[in-house]
């Protein structure tokens, strides 16, 4: 696991400072269906390479951020605010 995470609000932070929260997942239509339901809430793949994750900065600014994180060399790649992402992703 990566020892250190650059925080984009409080810079080169220790691992320990960070819970994670999981995938990074679209979100299904309200009227989706129970199986497309449980598939988000209970389902995960296990990928081997590239992943999109949310973590917290819990012993940080406490902001949530969206990593992307090698999984077999756990090195981090990117590290952005989860509602910066977000809006950044809405744009065309
Ligand atoms: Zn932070």
């Amino acid at each position: 696991m990566a020892s250190i995470i650059s925080c984009p609000h409080c810079g080169a932070r220790p691992r320990e400072e960070f819970t994670i929260q999981g995938a990074v997942l679209p979100r299904p239509a309200s009227d989706a269906g129970t199986k497309a339901w449980m598939d988000y809430v209970y389902l995960r793949d296990n990928p081997r390479g590239c992943h999109r994750e949310y973590w917290h900065h819990t012993s940080g600014c406490r902001r949530w951020l969206v990593i992307t994180r090698d999984t077999v060399s756990h090195e981090v790649e990117t590290c952005h605010d989860a509602a910066l992402a977000k809006e950044t992703e809405a744009r065309p």
